[in-house]
C-alpha cells in the first residue's frame, strides 16, 4: 500500500498509555485523511500492556500488536515494529505521547513532497532537568564528531520512506542503534521541529546506568576512535619515560624526589594500560556477540490482521 502510513510505537510498562496513545494517534490521521496503520511492540512488558494492545486492536482493526519474549530494549522494538509495517512509509512514535502526534501529518505531507526521511528535532527537553540536559548536550557533541553524523538535538521521532525502512532492515548488526542508522543510511532528509510533551501516565524507564550504557554502545557502534585514544596514551607514556630518563641521568644527584615521580609515573602507567584493555576488550565483546549471530529479538505473540 503505497500511501499508507505505518506507525511503529515500542511500548515497555505501559498498560496505561497504549489505548489513549491509539486513539489519539488514530483520530489525528483520520482527520488528517491519512490511511494508517498502527504497530504496538510491547518489550517484554511486565504489566498489563499486552492486553492493553489486545484491547486497542478489539476498537480499531488498523491496530496490529507483537510481544518480545522479554525485554530485548527500545532499539531492537523499533525495527521489530518496522518489519512489521506495512506502509509505502513508517513513522515511530514513544508510547507515552512525548513525541506529539499532531505534527505526523506535516511529516507525512513533507514524505508526499518527495523527502525520504523527516526527523522530529526537539526543540527543547521538557521536563529534563539542567544537569540531564547538559549530560545530553555532551553526550550527541562527542557522538556528533565520533561518528562523522548530526546527531544534536535529533530524537527516535521519524518518518521514514519504504526505501529508507528496507535499508535499515537489511543492516547485519544485532546491536541496533536506530538513531544512528537512521542517520547513517542517507537519503533526501527534512526536518520537523517539535515540543516534548510532558509525560501523563507511567514513568519513564532510563535509569542513569542504562544512559550511560546506551552511549557507550551508540559510541563504539559508529567509532574506533576510543582504541586510538589508547595508542596517543602509549606515546604520550614512551615519550614521559624518555624524558624522565634522560632527566634523572642528568639531574640525578639526589634520586629521593625523582625515584617517587618514577613510581607514580609507572603506576598511571599500568592504570592507562587496564584501561586501554578493557576498552579494546568491550570491542571484541562485540565482535563475540555479533559473531554468534543470536537474533536481535524474539517474538512470542502476535496480532491483528
Ligand atoms: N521503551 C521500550 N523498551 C525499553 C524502554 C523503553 O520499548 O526497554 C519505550 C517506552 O515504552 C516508550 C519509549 O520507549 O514508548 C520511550 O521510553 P521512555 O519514555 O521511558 O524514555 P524517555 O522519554 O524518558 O526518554
Ligand atoms: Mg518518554
Amino acid at each position: 500500500m503505497d500511501k499508507l502510513l505505518s506507525v511503529v510505537i515500542p511500548a515497555f510498562n505501559e498498560e496505561a498509555m497504549v489505548e489513549k496513545a491509539a486513539e489519539t494517534v488514530a483520530g489525528i490521521l483520520r482527520d488528517a485523511g491519512i490511511p494508517y496503520e498502527l504497530v504496538f511492540v510491547d518489550d517484554g512488558s511486565r504489566d498489563g500492556t499486552w492486553e492493553a494492545i489486545l484491547r486497542a486492536n478489539k476498537a480499531d482493526k488498523n491496530v496490529r500488536g507483537v510481544s518480545f519474549s522479554r525485554n530485548f530494549g527500545k532499539d531492537r522494538a523499533i525495527f521489530a515494529g518496522l518489519s512489521r509495517a506495512r506502509g509505502g512509509c513508517a513513522a515511530v512514535m514513544d508510547c507515552d505521547l512525548q513525541h506529539p502526534p499532531a505534527v505526523l501529518p506535516q511529516m507525512y505531507e513533507l514524505w508526499r513532497q518527495g523527502y525520504e526521511i523527516v526527523e522530529g528535532v526537539k526543540r527543547d527537553r521538557g521536563e529534563e532537568s539542567g544537569l540531564h540536559k547538559l549530560c545530553a548536550g555532551a553526550f550527541y557533541a562527542v557522538i556528533s564528531r565520533l561518528a562523522r553524523l548530526d546527531m544534536k538535538r535529533s530524537s527516535d521521532f521519524k518518518l521514514l520512506d519504504r526505501k529508507a525502512v528496507d535499508a535499515l532492515l537489511a543492516l547485519p548488526e544485532e546491536e541496533v542503534f536506530f538513531r544512528g542508522l537512521a542517520a547513517f543510511v542517507g537519503y533526501r532528509r527534512a526536518q520537523v521541529e517539535f515540543d516534548v510533551a510532558e509525560r501523563t501516565a507511567g514513568e519513564s524507564k532510563w535509569s542513569f546506568k542504562s544512559l550511560a550504557r546506551y552511549a557507550v554502545s551508540s559510541v563504539t557502534a559508529f567509532s574506533a576512535a576510543p582504541m586510538q585514544l589508547v595508542t596517543v596514551f602509549g606515546a604520550l607514556f614512551a615519550l614521559a619515560a624518555v624524558l624522565t630518563g634522560v632527566l634523572y641521568a642528568v639531574l640525578g644527584r639526589d634520586p629521593g624526589g625523582w625515584l617517587v615521580f618514577l613510581g607514580c609515573l609507572a603506576l598511571l602507567g599500568v592504570a592507562v594500560l587496564l584501561a586501554g584493555l578493557g576498552i579494546v576488550g568491550y570491542y571484541i565483546g562485540r565482535i563475540y556477540r555479533q559473531s554468534l549471530g543470536r537474533p536481535r529479538y524474539i517474538i512470542s505473540r502476535e496480532c491483528g490482521d
